[in-house]
Protein backbone atom coordinates (compact mmCIF):
# COMPACT_ATOMS: atom_id res chain seq x y z
CA UNK A 1 0.00 0.00 0.00
CA UNK A 2 1.41 3.09 -0.93
CA UNK A 3 1.31 5.92 1.27
CA UNK A 4 0.03 9.51 -0.16
CA UNK A 5 1.62 12.90 0.46
CA UNK A 6 0.74 14.39 3.48
CA UNK A 7 -0.65 17.77 1.82
CA UNK A 8 -2.89 15.46 -0.64
CA UNK A 9 -4.18 13.54 2.52
CA UNK A 10 -4.90 17.21 4.03
CA UNK A 11 -6.86 18.15 1.16
CA UNK A 12 -8.70 14.62 1.04
CA UNK A 13 -9.74 14.48 4.77
CA UNK A 14 -10.87 17.93 4.73
CA UNK A 15 -14.10 17.96 6.67
CA UNK A 16 -14.31 15.36 8.16
CA UNK A 17 -14.93 14.24 12.03
CA UNK A 18 -12.22 13.59 14.30
CA UNK A 19 -13.07 10.03 15.14
CA UNK A 20 -13.16 9.20 11.24
CA UNK A 21 -10.21 10.95 10.13
CA UNK A 22 -7.99 9.19 12.18
CA UNK A 23 -8.85 5.84 11.27
CA UNK A 24 -8.53 6.92 7.29
CA UNK A 25 -5.55 8.42 8.44
CA UNK A 26 -4.28 5.19 9.77
CA UNK A 27 -5.37 3.46 6.95
CA UNK A 28 -3.68 5.85 4.30
CA UNK A 29 -0.77 5.24 6.12
CA UNK A 30 -1.09 1.21 5.09
CA UNK A 31 -1.58 0.05 9.08
CA UNK A 32 -4.22 -2.67 8.91
CA UNK A 33 -7.50 -1.28 11.11
CA UNK A 34 -9.00 -2.99 14.00
CA UNK A 35 -12.55 -3.79 14.84
CA UNK A 36 -13.09 -0.04 16.82
CA UNK A 37 -11.81 1.36 13.64
CA UNK A 38 -14.22 -0.60 11.68
CA UNK A 39 -17.17 0.53 13.83
CA UNK A 40 -16.36 4.20 13.85
CA UNK A 41 -16.65 3.90 9.82
CA UNK A 42 -19.32 1.98 10.23
CA UNK A 43 -21.37 5.20 11.47
CA UNK A 44 -20.10 7.03 8.62
CA UNK A 45 -22.69 9.42 7.27
CA UNK A 46 -22.49 12.75 5.38
CA UNK A 47 -19.19 14.20 3.90
CA UNK A 48 -17.26 11.43 6.47
CA UNK A 49 -19.09 8.70 4.23
CA UNK A 50 -17.89 10.83 0.94
CA UNK A 51 -14.69 10.68 2.53
CA UNK A 52 -14.40 6.89 3.12
CA UNK A 53 -15.68 5.85 0.06
CA UNK A 54 -13.03 8.21 -1.73
CA UNK A 55 -10.50 6.41 0.43
CA UNK A 56 -11.47 3.52 -0.60
CA UNK A 57 -12.02 3.98 -3.77
CA UNK A 58 -8.50 5.09 -3.67
CA UNK A 59 -6.92 1.99 -1.40
CA UNK A 60 -8.93 0.08 -4.13
CA UNK A 61 -6.80 1.33 -6.91
CA UNK A 62 -3.67 0.51 -5.04
CA UNK A 63 -4.86 -2.72 -4.53
CA UNK A 64 -5.76 -3.69 -8.07
CA UNK A 65 -6.15 -1.32 -10.06
CA UNK A 66 -8.65 0.24 -12.84
CA UNK A 67 -10.35 -3.30 -14.04
CA UNK A 68 -13.12 -4.83 -13.31
CA UNK A 69 -13.82 -8.37 -13.30
CA UNK A 70 -17.04 -10.37 -14.16
CA UNK A 71 -17.86 -13.92 -14.62
CA UNK A 72 -20.14 -15.62 -16.96
CA UNK A 73 -22.17 -18.29 -14.52
CA UNK A 74 -25.35 -19.83 -14.35
CA UNK A 75 -27.50 -20.39 -11.75
CA UNK A 76 -28.79 -23.60 -10.61
CA UNK A 77 -30.92 -23.96 -7.45
CA UNK A 78 -31.68 -27.84 -7.44
CA UNK A 79 -34.55 -27.70 -4.86
CA UNK A 80 -36.46 -25.28 -3.02
CA UNK A 81 -37.72 -27.97 -0.43
CA UNK A 82 -36.17 -27.04 3.06
CA UNK A 83 -37.11 -27.60 6.76
CA UNK A 84 -34.43 -25.40 8.40
CA UNK A 85 -36.34 -22.34 8.91
CA UNK A 86 -34.30 -19.63 8.58
CA UNK A 87 -36.02 -16.28 9.61
CA UNK A 88 -34.27 -14.02 6.76
CA UNK A 89 -35.25 -16.31 3.66
CA UNK A 90 -38.71 -16.39 1.20
CA UNK A 91 -36.89 -19.22 -0.84
CA UNK A 92 -37.65 -22.51 1.22
CA UNK A 93 -41.08 -24.74 0.51
CA UNK A 94 -42.33 -27.44 2.57
CA UNK A 95 -42.61 -30.65 -0.30
CA UNK A 96 -45.99 -29.97 -0.21
CA UNK A 97 -46.29 -26.07 -0.96
CA UNK A 98 -47.39 -25.67 -4.81
CA UNK A 99 -44.82 -24.18 -5.79
CA UNK A 100 -42.13 -26.63 -4.34
CA UNK A 101 -39.56 -28.26 -6.65
CA UNK A 102 -36.94 -30.92 -6.60
CA UNK A 103 -34.79 -31.21 -9.55
CA UNK A 104 -33.52 -34.48 -10.96
CA UNK A 105 -30.12 -34.76 -12.57
CA UNK A 106 -31.50 -34.54 -15.98
CA UNK A 107 -33.15 -31.21 -15.33
CA UNK A 108 -29.56 -30.19 -13.85
CA UNK A 109 -27.46 -31.13 -17.00
CA UNK A 110 -29.85 -29.68 -19.02
CA UNK A 111 -29.04 -26.36 -17.08
CA UNK A 112 -24.99 -26.96 -17.36
CA UNK A 113 -25.26 -27.61 -20.80
CA UNK A 114 -27.71 -24.34 -21.67
CA UNK A 115 -25.00 -22.57 -19.57
CA UNK A 116 -22.27 -23.84 -21.45
CA UNK A 117 -23.81 -23.34 -24.78
CA UNK A 118 -24.25 -19.43 -23.72
CA UNK A 119 -20.49 -19.34 -22.90
CA UNK A 120 -20.22 -19.70 -18.96
CA UNK A 121 -17.70 -20.84 -17.46
CA UNK A 122 -19.11 -21.86 -13.64
CA UNK A 123 -22.41 -23.33 -12.56
CA UNK A 124 -23.09 -22.26 -9.53
CA UNK A 125 -25.35 -24.95 -7.30
CA UNK A 126 -26.84 -24.08 -4.51
CA UNK A 127 -30.24 -25.70 -3.16
CA UNK A 128 -32.40 -26.21 -0.03
CA UNK A 129 -31.59 -28.80 2.72
CA UNK A 130 -34.02 -31.55 1.41
CA UNK A 131 -34.33 -33.86 4.54
CA UNK A 132 -34.84 -37.11 1.80
CA UNK A 133 -31.45 -36.51 0.59
CA UNK A 134 -28.74 -38.21 1.24
CA UNK A 135 -24.70 -37.02 1.23
CA UNK A 136 -24.07 -38.83 -1.82
CA UNK A 137 -26.71 -36.90 -3.97
CA UNK A 138 -24.30 -34.31 -3.92
CA UNK A 139 -21.38 -36.10 -5.22
CA UNK A 140 -23.85 -37.29 -7.45
CA UNK A 141 -24.47 -34.35 -9.03
CA UNK A 142 -20.92 -33.41 -9.76
CA UNK A 143 -20.06 -36.48 -10.71
CA UNK A 144 -22.67 -36.41 -13.28
CA UNK A 145 -21.76 -32.66 -14.39
CA UNK A 146 -18.09 -33.62 -15.05
CA UNK A 147 -19.04 -36.78 -17.00
CA UNK A 148 -20.44 -34.74 -19.62
CA UNK A 149 -19.03 -31.18 -19.19
CA UNK A 150 -15.44 -31.49 -17.53
CA UNK A 151 -14.42 -28.14 -18.29
CA UNK A 152 -17.20 -26.59 -16.60
CA UNK A 153 -16.36 -25.03 -13.30
CA UNK A 154 -18.51 -26.11 -10.43
CA UNK A 155 -18.87 -23.68 -7.57
CA UNK A 156 -21.40 -25.64 -5.73
CA UNK A 157 -23.15 -25.92 -2.21
CA UNK A 158 -22.94 -23.74 1.26
CA UNK A 159 -21.38 -24.90 4.56
CA UNK A 160 -24.61 -25.41 5.23
CA UNK A 161 -25.17 -27.99 2.60
CA UNK A 162 -22.04 -29.33 3.38
CA UNK A 163 -22.80 -29.37 7.12
CA UNK A 164 -26.09 -31.76 6.18
CA UNK A 165 -24.54 -34.04 3.52
CA UNK A 166 -20.97 -34.97 5.42
CA UNK A 167 -23.13 -36.31 8.73
CA UNK A 168 -25.36 -38.66 5.67
CA UNK A 169 -22.33 -40.28 4.39
CA UNK A 170 -21.78 -43.35 6.51
CA UNK A 171 -20.10 -41.52 9.22
CA UNK A 172 -17.00 -39.99 7.02
CA UNK A 173 -15.07 -37.10 8.60
CA UNK A 174 -16.07 -33.82 7.36
CA UNK A 175 -12.42 -33.76 5.47
CA UNK A 176 -12.42 -36.82 3.75
CA UNK A 177 -16.59 -35.90 2.33
CA UNK A 178 -14.69 -32.39 0.99
CA UNK A 179 -11.81 -34.79 -0.75
CA UNK A 180 -14.41 -36.63 -2.29
CA UNK A 181 -16.31 -33.67 -3.53
CA UNK A 182 -13.02 -32.30 -4.45
CA UNK A 183 -11.74 -35.18 -6.35
CA UNK A 184 -15.23 -35.92 -8.19
CA UNK A 185 -14.41 -32.23 -9.92
CA UNK A 186 -16.18 -29.66 -7.27
CA UNK A 187 -13.62 -26.53 -7.97
CA UNK A 188 -14.71 -23.95 -5.44
CA UNK A 189 -17.57 -23.53 -2.71
CA UNK A 190 -19.65 -20.71 -2.06
CA UNK A 191 -18.88 -19.04 1.35
CA UNK A 192 -22.76 -18.39 1.70
CA UNK A 193 -24.87 -19.62 4.88
CA UNK A 194 -22.58 -17.27 7.12
CA UNK A 195 -25.16 -13.65 7.40
CA UNK A 196 -23.14 -13.06 10.54
CA UNK A 197 -21.04 -14.83 12.28
CA UNK A 198 -22.12 -14.87 15.92
CA UNK A 199 -24.17 -17.47 17.42
CA UNK A 200 -26.51 -15.00 19.45
CA UNK A 201 -27.92 -13.42 15.87
CA UNK A 202 -27.55 -16.89 14.59
CA UNK A 203 -29.84 -18.03 17.27
CA UNK A 204 -32.65 -15.93 16.03
CA UNK A 205 -32.31 -15.95 12.75
CA UNK A 206 -32.11 -19.67 12.45
CA UNK A 207 -31.19 -21.17 15.39
CA UNK A 208 -31.58 -24.77 13.37
CA UNK A 209 -28.33 -23.90 11.26
CA UNK A 210 -24.92 -24.27 11.57
CA UNK A 211 -23.04 -21.90 14.32
CA UNK A 212 -20.23 -20.28 13.74
CA UNK A 213 -17.79 -22.51 14.75
CA UNK A 214 -18.89 -25.32 12.03
CA UNK A 215 -19.06 -22.62 9.68
CA UNK A 216 -15.29 -21.54 10.34
CA UNK A 217 -14.31 -25.31 10.29
CA UNK A 218 -15.67 -26.43 7.20
CA UNK A 219 -14.74 -23.34 5.15
CA UNK A 220 -11.21 -23.88 6.72
CA UNK A 221 -11.05 -27.16 6.17
CA UNK A 222 -12.36 -26.51 2.47
CA UNK A 223 -9.46 -24.44 2.07
CA UNK A 224 -7.16 -26.60 3.50
CA UNK A 225 -7.88 -29.61 1.21
CA UNK A 226 -7.80 -26.99 -2.25
CA UNK A 227 -10.80 -26.24 -2.32
CA UNK A 228 -11.02 -22.08 -2.00
CA UNK A 229 -14.01 -20.75 -1.75
CA UNK A 230 -15.86 -17.03 -1.62
CA UNK A 231 -16.42 -15.00 1.89
CA UNK A 232 -19.81 -13.29 2.69
CA UNK A 233 -22.02 -11.19 5.33
CA UNK A 234 -25.45 -10.36 5.30
CA UNK A 235 -26.42 -6.86 6.73
CA UNK A 236 -29.33 -4.72 7.47
CA UNK A 237 -31.43 -6.67 9.53
CA UNK A 238 -30.68 -6.84 13.02
CA UNK A 239 -27.13 -6.81 13.43
CA UNK A 240 -25.12 -4.03 14.86
CA UNK A 241 -21.72 -2.73 14.10
CA UNK A 242 -20.28 -4.92 16.59
CA UNK A 243 -21.47 -7.84 14.47
CA UNK A 244 -20.15 -6.54 11.61
CA UNK A 245 -16.70 -5.72 12.91
CA UNK A 246 -16.38 -9.14 14.33
CA UNK A 247 -17.42 -11.03 11.32
CA UNK A 248 -15.21 -9.19 9.58
CA UNK A 249 -12.09 -9.12 11.56
CA UNK A 250 -13.21 -13.86 11.65
CA UNK A 251 -13.04 -13.70 7.81
CA UNK A 252 -9.35 -11.70 8.00
CA UNK A 253 -8.46 -14.31 10.32
CA UNK A 254 -9.00 -17.67 7.81
CA UNK A 255 -7.44 -15.84 5.27
CA UNK A 256 -4.10 -15.15 6.95
CA UNK A 257 -4.40 -18.98 7.67
CA UNK A 258 -5.57 -20.29 4.95
CA UNK A 259 -5.44 -17.55 1.90
CA UNK A 260 -8.76 -19.46 0.31
CA UNK A 261 -10.77 -17.01 -0.06
CA UNK A 262 -11.12 -15.68 -3.06
CA UNK A 263 -13.59 -12.11 -2.67
CA UNK A 264 -15.84 -11.08 -0.02
CA UNK A 265 -19.37 -10.12 -1.22
CA UNK A 266 -21.29 -8.10 0.77
CA UNK A 267 -25.31 -9.18 0.66
CA UNK A 268 -27.84 -6.33 1.58
CA UNK A 269 -30.77 -8.29 3.31
CA UNK A 270 -33.69 -7.98 1.15
CA UNK A 271 -36.65 -7.86 3.99
CA UNK A 272 -40.25 -7.90 2.10
CA UNK A 273 -41.91 -11.10 1.95
CA UNK A 274 -39.41 -12.47 5.10
CA UNK A 275 -40.72 -13.28 8.85
CA UNK A 276 -37.73 -11.59 9.86
CA UNK A 277 -39.14 -8.06 8.60
CA UNK A 278 -42.92 -9.07 9.01
CA UNK A 279 -42.90 -10.97 12.41
CA UNK A 280 -39.75 -10.03 14.15
CA UNK A 281 -39.16 -6.69 13.41
CA UNK A 282 -36.29 -6.37 11.61
CA UNK A 283 -35.01 -3.17 10.03
CA UNK A 284 -36.11 -2.79 6.22
CA UNK A 285 -33.36 -4.22 4.96
CA UNK A 286 -29.88 -2.32 3.95
CA UNK A 287 -30.42 1.05 2.95
CA UNK A 288 -27.91 3.05 0.17
CA UNK A 289 -25.56 4.62 2.84
CA UNK A 290 -25.24 0.50 4.49
CA UNK A 291 -24.59 -0.46 0.78
CA UNK A 292 -21.67 2.07 -0.15
CA UNK A 293 -20.20 2.06 4.12
CA UNK A 294 -20.39 -2.17 3.72
CA UNK A 295 -18.28 -1.98 0.91
CA UNK A 296 -15.88 1.14 1.17
CA UNK A 297 -15.09 -0.87 4.77
CA UNK A 298 -14.22 -4.34 3.80
CA UNK A 299 -11.98 -2.43 1.42
CA UNK A 300 -10.29 -0.88 3.97
CA UNK A 301 -10.47 -3.50 6.67
CA UNK A 302 -9.79 -6.95 4.76
CA UNK A 303 -6.46 -5.39 2.79
CA UNK A 304 -4.28 -6.76 1.67
CA UNK A 305 -5.52 -9.94 2.45
CA UNK A 306 -8.54 -10.04 0.58
CA UNK A 307 -8.35 -8.10 -2.58
CA UNK A 308 -11.40 -8.67 -4.86
CA UNK A 309 -14.64 -7.26 -3.33
CA UNK A 310 -17.47 -8.05 -4.81
CA UNK A 311 -20.71 -6.06 -5.55
CA UNK A 312 -24.15 -8.00 -5.33
CA UNK A 313 -25.87 -6.36 -8.22
CA UNK A 314 -29.07 -8.12 -7.77
CA UNK A 315 -29.49 -6.88 -3.92
CA UNK A 316 -28.31 -3.66 -4.51
CA UNK A 317 -29.46 -3.06 -8.73
CA UNK A 318 -27.22 -1.82 -11.46
CA UNK A 319 -26.95 1.71 -10.56
CA UNK A 320 -25.91 1.85 -7.06
CA UNK A 321 -23.64 -1.29 -8.15
CA UNK A 322 -21.95 1.04 -10.39
CA UNK A 323 -21.59 3.43 -7.32
CA UNK A 324 -20.59 1.01 -4.98
CA UNK A 325 -17.70 0.35 -7.77
CA UNK A 326 -16.41 3.97 -7.16
CA UNK A 327 -16.33 3.52 -3.58
CA UNK A 328 -14.26 0.31 -3.17
CA UNK A 329 -15.68 -2.90 -5.34
CA UNK A 330 -13.60 -4.38 -8.11
CA UNK A 331 -16.09 -6.86 -8.57
CA UNK A 332 -19.17 -7.02 -11.04
CA UNK A 333 -20.03 -11.04 -10.17
CA UNK A 334 -22.12 -12.52 -12.45
CA UNK A 335 -24.50 -13.10 -14.80
CA UNK A 336 -26.26 -15.72 -12.89
CA UNK A 337 -28.77 -15.93 -15.81
CA UNK A 338 -31.40 -17.51 -13.34
CA UNK A 339 -31.59 -15.90 -9.74
CA UNK A 340 -34.23 -17.50 -7.67
CA UNK A 341 -33.00 -16.36 -4.04
CA UNK A 342 -32.97 -12.91 -3.52
CA UNK A 343 -36.12 -12.28 -5.87
CA UNK A 344 -37.94 -15.25 -3.74
CA UNK A 345 -37.33 -12.86 -0.38
CA UNK A 346 -38.51 -9.52 -3.19
CA UNK A 347 -35.94 -8.02 -4.63
CA UNK A 348 -36.72 -6.21 -7.55
CA UNK A 349 -33.39 -6.23 -9.92
CA UNK A 350 -33.88 -9.41 -11.95
CA UNK A 351 -32.20 -12.31 -12.52
CA UNK A 352 -29.80 -12.06 -15.36
CA UNK A 353 -27.38 -9.29 -16.79
CA UNK A 354 -26.07 -9.79 -20.42
CA UNK A 355 -21.84 -10.03 -20.52
CA UNK A 356 -22.34 -6.98 -22.88
CA UNK A 357 -24.82 -5.00 -20.82
CA UNK A 358 -22.19 -5.56 -17.72
CA UNK A 359 -19.00 -4.40 -19.90
CA UNK A 360 -20.96 -1.34 -20.60
CA UNK A 361 -22.06 -0.33 -17.32
CA UNK A 362 -18.19 -0.96 -15.98
CA UNK A 363 -16.92 1.48 -19.18
CA UNK A 364 -19.66 4.28 -18.30
CA UNK A 365 -18.12 4.26 -14.98
CA UNK A 366 -14.36 4.63 -16.80
CA UNK A 367 -12.89 1.42 -15.62
CA UNK A 368 -11.93 -1.48 -17.93
CA UNK A 369 -13.66 -4.60 -17.85
CA UNK A 370 -12.46 -8.02 -18.04
CA UNK A 371 -14.06 -11.41 -18.02
CA UNK A 372 -12.09 -13.59 -15.34
CA UNK A 373 -12.73 -16.88 -14.48
CA UNK A 374 -14.12 -18.42 -10.46
CA UNK A 375 -10.30 -17.97 -8.99
CA UNK A 376 -9.46 -14.42 -10.54
CA UNK A 377 -8.00 -15.63 -13.90
CA UNK A 378 -8.12 -14.22 -17.44
CA UNK A 379 -10.45 -16.20 -18.97
CA UNK A 380 -10.09 -16.16 -22.69
CA UNK A 381 -13.89 -17.11 -24.08
CA UNK A 382 -14.10 -20.07 -27.08
CA UNK A 383 -14.64 -18.76 -30.10
CA UNK A 384 -18.28 -19.83 -30.58
CA UNK A 385 -21.41 -17.98 -31.25
CA UNK A 386 -23.04 -17.33 -28.30
CA UNK A 387 -26.84 -19.35 -27.29
CA UNK A 388 -29.79 -17.36 -27.00
CA UNK A 389 -31.43 -17.25 -23.70
CA UNK A 390 -33.40 -21.46 -23.43
CA UNK A 391 -36.97 -19.97 -23.05
CA UNK A 392 -38.12 -23.27 -22.45
CA UNK A 393 -35.58 -23.57 -19.32
CA UNK A 394 -36.48 -20.24 -18.00
CA UNK A 395 -40.48 -21.08 -18.63
CA UNK A 396 -40.02 -24.45 -16.79
CA UNK A 397 -39.15 -22.58 -13.23
CA UNK A 398 -41.96 -22.34 -10.58
CA UNK A 399 -44.40 -19.36 -11.40
CA UNK A 400 -43.14 -17.88 -7.84
CA UNK A 401 -39.40 -17.87 -9.35
CA UNK A 402 -40.24 -16.60 -12.66
CA UNK A 403 -42.19 -13.56 -11.16
CA UNK A 404 -39.67 -12.07 -8.92
CA UNK A 405 -40.17 -15.05 -5.59
CA UNK A 406 -36.50 -16.74 -5.47
CA UNK A 407 -32.62 -17.66 -2.66
CA UNK A 408 -32.76 -15.47 0.33
CA UNK A 409 -30.33 -12.62 1.31
CA UNK A 410 -27.42 -14.55 3.19
CA UNK A 411 -26.71 -16.42 -0.75
S1 LIG B 1 -31.69 -19.85 3.93
FE1 LIG B 1 -31.17 -21.87 3.05
S2 LIG B 1 -31.13 -23.21 4.84
FE2 LIG B 1 -32.24 -21.37 5.47
S3 LIG B 1 -34.41 -21.84 5.09
FE3 LIG B 1 -33.64 -20.81 3.25
S4 LIG B 1 -33.01 -22.44 1.88
FE4 LIG B 1 -33.20 -23.33 3.93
Amino acid sequence: MSTPRQPLTETILRGTSAPVRAVLERSLEGRELGRADAEILLGALGRDLQVLCSVADAARFDDVGDEISYVICRNINFTNICYVGCSFCGFARHKHEEDAYDRGLDDILARCHDAVARNASEVCIQGGIHPNKDGFWYRDIVRAIKAELPDLHIHAFSPEEIHFASQRCDGMSLRDYLTMLRDEGLGTIPGTAAEILDDEVRMILSPRKLMTERWTEIVTTAHEVGLRSSSTLMYGHIETPQHISSHLERLRDIQKRTGGFTEFVPLGFIHHKTRLFNEQGSRHGASTPEDLRLIAVSRLFLRPWIKNVQISWVKMGLKLGQVALMSGANDFGGTLMEESISNAAGSEHGDHVEPDTIERLIREIGRVPYERTTTYGRRVRPARAEAPLNLELAQARPAGERHGVALPSGY
